[in-house]
């Protein structure tokens, strides 16, 4: 059977679909995870860097770690995971992309509406004026970098504890609220509020699809879970629904 009827989906371009992403999406880009196999503590220099980056993050160590990070993801390219999503957007007339990622990576695909939830590591936010300006040249001619009032700038990255610009978070969840096919890639689905998203969707009637190599506290919950890695298992669900597409 096919993967839309399995779900009870008609797919045209009138379908309300959203995408929670995170950080396992970039893993096949060679971004690495927070948690797990693959994950950026087993690396050395980033469990050397991230200790001395902290509160207020504005501060020299802070953007030694993010210069890291920017210089690794700058490295990388989108992957073919990314690129569905971007085609989907193109696809869908109502598509919602929400990520929890800071890498950049969607927009480097094409995707040209993004909810970043815990920011983007190619912005710095002021703390004194509340600029947000974009830095998309790494690395950096001086560290930190400076707002144009004068002051350092901090990552505009949301850090655990910190709030979701509320906003970005309204725009989610009504995406969420509305969805009638709902997407998780590459998420371990631990990190509040993002995951919740999924269960909202589906609480508001939408099918759930999971895409990840292992189970995550929402597997339970899915219409469908897919055992795999994004850059294989989300271009093939994509070619799946729209080879089923009515006009
Ligand atoms: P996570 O690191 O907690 O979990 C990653 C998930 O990806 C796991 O469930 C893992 O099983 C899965 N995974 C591993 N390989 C995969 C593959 N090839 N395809 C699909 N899934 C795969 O990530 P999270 O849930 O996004 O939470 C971590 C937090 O850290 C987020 O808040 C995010 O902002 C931040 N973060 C971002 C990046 C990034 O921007 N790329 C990288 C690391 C962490």
């Amino acid at each position: 059977m096919r993967i839309a009827e399995e779900l009870g989906l008609r797919v045209s371009p009138r379908l309300r679909v959203v995408a929670l992403t995170g950080a396992g999406i970039s893993l096949e880009s060679g971004v690495p995870i927070f948690r797990g196999e693959g994950s950026m503590w087993e690396i050395p220099e980033a469990r050397r860097l991230a200790s001395r980056a902290g509160p207020p993050w504005n501060t020299r160590g802070t953007w030694e770690y993010y210069e890291w990070r920017r210089g690794l993801v700058s490295r990388c390219k989108p992957n073919p995971a990314h690129y569905a999503l971007a085609e989907m957007e193109e696809y869908f007339e109502d598509f919602c992309l929400i990520t929890q990622n800071v890498d950049g990576l969607h927009s480097r695909a094409g995707s040209r509406r993004v909810l970043e939830l815990h920011g983007s590591m190619w912005r710095g936010r002021c703390l004194e004026c509340g600029r947000v300006i974009e830095l998309p040249e790494t690395p950096l001619k001086a560290l930190p970098p400076l707002c144009a009032c004068g002051r350092p700038l901090r990552p505009d990255v949301v850090q655990f504890g910190e709030p979701i610009d509320p906003a970005v978070l309204s725009s989610a969840l009504a995406a969420c609220r509305s969805a009638e096919l709902f997407l998780v890639v590459g998420t371990s689905a631990v990190v509040y509020p993002a995951a919740q998203m999924p269960l909202i969707a589906i609480e508001s009637g939408a099918r759930a699809v999971e895409i990840n190599p292992n189970p995550t506290p929402l597997t339970p919950f899915m219409s469908l879970s897919i055992r795999g890695r994004a850059a294989e298992s989300l271009p093939r669900l994509w070619e799946e629904l729209l080879s089923s597409a009515s006009a």
